[in-house]
């Protein structure tokens, strides 16, 4: 393994002890076992990443766009060299299976270095005659020193998807990794720390209260991007507003997957595929805050499809997630796994039809110990809390609707908006039902695709502004106006 037994915080390129001299254990779901341990960073580290990201901005602030792009691609080109050191070691850390993180988590995120690199350098500013004597020119200018904090569901990924834009847009950081995977990240700093400037890029570890809100509040920084649970999200909203500092909040999910009738006009690959859609619940172990943990099947072709939709979700191999053949590994924390067995305990409770699963997961030998939770169905109404509360585990909360209408409106019954999916042989119903969802990112007979140049971000109560795509860089920039006369 690639760890190293203790990560300090990283700050103006050293790895620096907390102020407190504590440290906490970080534990791989994989075995429930202790593996390395972790700064436990409060206040004044906080202070002290800040301080190093301001000495270190008006040189970095002024590099020009070619520079840092070439710095981005170089970071992209050494995680390719180590695809399998970062994709192994984001899987012992998260539980996650082999094959994602190294035919998807770190690719993405490789890609997204690469686009933000290739977004700065195709930027441009702009010029606006005011009169005949007067021009305007409008000036892309990078915000400072801005705070990331960022979950546990993909460290490297949802790190990459804050580091990237803001690093392309001249910005000096001061990220916050979630307690739980907090190493998987300096695997990855130690690999390209040699190519950013010290300073640049600054990492405090530790918990939530102790060193997240101490960053989101701290007056010297210029923005403060989180992605998190939605209860978290008001909380960093109520910390920036007291230094009016712009946010951005990748907040919760609880996406539908609304199944037409015509899918099952034929059983052909169309058919088959529409099934893989429906086992989708599962995939990262829940784990995704689009995860569609709704499935909404049309009255029609409920009891056939359900039917077969069961038969390929018991096809869904779960086991050791280092191994390459699994497909559904171990939940991220015990804590998380806690909360899984008990929302399926309030499914059972409220009256939900258990249809498969339910209960934790014996793997037996080295994995008894580990985190695993059987992947669940469970049939009831939009109104039961399964249906309404993210639960961010493999539990599916499946129902059945009329019509069109009924599907939509069942669909945006619910405080959240981010991901969606629609399928359908039919392109005008599928680009209606996509219009008519309130959510980000609807997805038209597929899902779990997030490519770097399109926009993700949540509706209602699943965010505020948005990751991905070149617009990001306005997200990490100011506009200078100078209006010259001449
Ligand atoms: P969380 O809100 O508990 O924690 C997220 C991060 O916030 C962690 O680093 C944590 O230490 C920190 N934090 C917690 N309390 C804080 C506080 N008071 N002040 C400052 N920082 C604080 O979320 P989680 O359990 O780590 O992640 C799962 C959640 O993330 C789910 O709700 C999921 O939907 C969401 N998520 C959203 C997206 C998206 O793009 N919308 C992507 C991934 C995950």
């Amino acid at each position: 393994m690639s760890y190293r037994g203790r990560y300090d915080n990283f700050i103006g390129g050293e790895y620096v002890p907390p102020a407190n001299g504590k440290y906490f254990e970080d534990i791989t779901p994989v075995t429930g076992k202790p593996f390395c341990e972790i700064a436990r960073g409060t206040a004044p580290d906080v202070d002290a990443a800040v301080a190093a990201g301001w000495k270190a901005f008006p040189a970095w602030g002024k590099t020009s766009p070619a520079e840092r792009a070439n710095i981005l691609n170089k970071i992209a080109d050494r995680m390719e060299q180590n695809l399998e050191l970062l994709a192994v070691a984001e899987t012992w850390e998260n539980g996650k299976p082999v094959r994602e993180t190294l035919a998807a988590d770190i690719p993405l995120a490789i890609d997204h270095f690469r686009y933000f690199a290739g977004a700065l350098r195709a930027q441009e500013g702009g010029v606006s005659v005011i009169d005949e004597d007067t021009i305007a020119y409008h000036f892309h200018e990078p915000l400072g020193v801005v705070g990331q904090i960022i979950p546990w569901n993909f460290p490297i990924l949802m790190a990459v998807w804050k580091l990237a834009p803001a690093l392309a847009a001249g910005n000096c950081i001061v990220l916050k990794p979630a307690e739980q995977t907090p190493a998987s990240i300096h695997v990855w700093m130690d690999l390209v720390r040699d190519l950013l400037p010290p300073g640049v890029l600054n990492i405090v570890n530790g918990f939530g209260i102790e060193a997240g809100a101490p960053l989101a509040s701290n007056p010297k920084i210029r923005k403060i991007a989180f992605t998190g649970e939605t209860t978290t999200g008001r909380l960093i909203m109520q910390y920036a507003s007291e230094n009016l500092i712009p946010v951005t909040l990748e907040l919760g999910g609880k996406s539908p997957n609304v199944f037409f009738e015509d899918v099952a006009a034929q059983k052909d690959s169309f058919y088959d595929k529409a099934l893989e859609g429906f086992t989708f619940f599962a995939l990262n172990q829940g784990e995704v805050c689009t995860c569609p943990s709704r499935a909404l099947v049309q009255k029609s072709i409920y009891d056939g499809f359900v039917a077969d939709g069961l038969d390929r979700v018991k096809k869904v191999k779960q086991g050791n997630p280092l191994d390459l053949s699994t497909m559904i590994g171990a939940q991220a924390s015990n804590d998380q796994l806690e909360k899984i067995l008990s929302y399926m305990d309030i499914g059972k409770q409220e009256g939900a039809k258990l249809l498969i699963g339910g209960e934790r997961a014996d793997l037996g030998g080295d994995l008894t110990d580990g985190y695993y939770v059987q992947p669940t169905v469970f049939e009831g109404q939009n109104k039961m809390r399964i249906f309404q509360e993210e639960i961010f585990g493999p539990v599916l909360a499946l129902t059945s609707f009329t019509d069109f209408d009924d599907a939509i409106s069942i669909a945006n019954d619910t405080l959240y908006g981010l991901g969606a999916g629609v399928w359908s042989r039919n392109g005008s119903q599928l680009y209606r039902a996509g219009r008519a969802i309130e959510a980000g990112r609807v997805w038209s007979n597929t899902y779990h695709q997030y490519p770097a140049h399109a926009a993700f971000g949540g509706y209602k109560q699943s965010g505020i502004g948005r990751e991905n795509h070149k617009m990001m860089l306005d997200h990490y920039q100011q506009t200078k106006n100078l209006l010259v006369s001449y």
